[in-house]
């Protein structure tokens, strides 16, 4: 089967202080995207607007960056029926490409707002194409606005900016320019669905190093001893690694460990804690090969953790 890659970009409206639903803080008002088959060649492109069904004024913010109009959106479908030919659309496990994390998000919420089937059961697979354009272009690390990467590709600015369908465009664009094929094996988490169990955590080996994420526990001390999230495994040669500094803090937030591998030598855990809705927290753990003044640095953080908890 032909796997598509959707590139979907999304205008939403917000609500003020006084009406803002925390189930749906952003309303979805248009859906852009582009499809695109497995050589990256356009094959369709689908553009809709939303009536709203949640907040029926434009919220002043959003009418300074977006150019639509609430009166322009009353002859138009709501999120539902859209959202169902969209889906259609899409074709049967889409990649969703975006520029950035948010989209995914976004939609999601809508979509729980709605009662419709979500995306996926746990953790969903998409291409960041800001992440992309970094590593391709720029130092990797750095995020640009979608702008920007237009003006340094020099791709044709045409259209305006912050319309679902020109920045879907843009972005399709952009990932097209992105030759190395590699780059899609880095791939990035959408985690709107966390983990129900532990059959549906993630645990994926990329280049340099590896990712966990794990299902919800009640709070993070649970969390901290469970034995898949203390556990370093080597993801080069998958043993397990002997811990030689134990998980510490220096921000109760993130935690990080020294461990080795006989064959691969030192690694450093790094784990993240998340906090879910529901007072839950689940965990991102990251695994890689550190070089040896990391591992220096890794003593003298445990050491600075150490000294805080004595004399606090
Ligand atoms: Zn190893």
């Amino acid at each position: 089967m032909e796997r598509n890659y959707i590139v979907l970009d999304l205008e939403w409206n917000q609500g003020s202080a006084l009406t803002e639903n925390p189930d749906i803080p952003f309303e979805i008002i248009e859906i852009g995207a582009v499809k695109l088959n497995e050589e990256k060649e356009i094959t369709g492109y689908f553009n809709r607007f939303i009536r709203p069904q949640v907040y029926k004024k434009m919220h002043f913010m959003t009418q300074k960056v977006i150019q639509i109009r609430m009166k322009d959106l009353e002859k138009e479908e709501t999120f539902v029926p859209v959202m169902m030919d969209f889906q259609e659309w899409c074709g049967e496990e889409p990649v969703f490409c975006t520029w950035g994390s948010l989209d995914l998000t976004q939609l999601q919420y809508n979509m729980q707002y709605y009662g419709m089937k979500p995306l996926s059961e746990g953790p969903m697979e998409y291409l960041d194409i800001q992440k992309l354009f970094s590593l391709y272009f720029e130092d990797g690390k750095s995020r640009r606005s979608l702008e920007h990467a237009v003006e340094v590709l020099e791709l044709q600015k045409t259209d305006d900016f912050h319309r679902a369908d020109n920045d879907a465009k843009y972005t399709a664009h952009i990932f097209q320019r992105i030759e190395d094929r590699s780059l899609e094996k880095r791939f990035s988490y959408d985690v709107f669905h966390k983990p129900v169990d532990k059959g549906h955590e993630v645990y994926t080996i990329f280049e340099d190093y590896s990712k966990y994420i794990s299902r919800e526990f009640d709070n993070k001390a649970v969390a901290l001893r469970d034995k898949d999230v203390a556990r370093c495994i080597c993801y080069k040669c998958g043993h397990i690694a002997k811990r030689r500094i134990n998980w510490f803090s220096l921000n109760n937030k993130h935690y990080y460990c020294l461990a080795y591998c006989k064959t691969h030598g030192f690694l450093r855990g790094k784990i993240r804690i998340k906090k879910v809705d529901n007072g839950k927290v689940y965990v991102v753990k990251t695994i890689k090969c550190i070089k040896r003044e990391d591992v220096e640095n890794l003593y003298v953080q445990d050491e600075k953790s150490r000294l805080k908890k004595k004399y606090l």
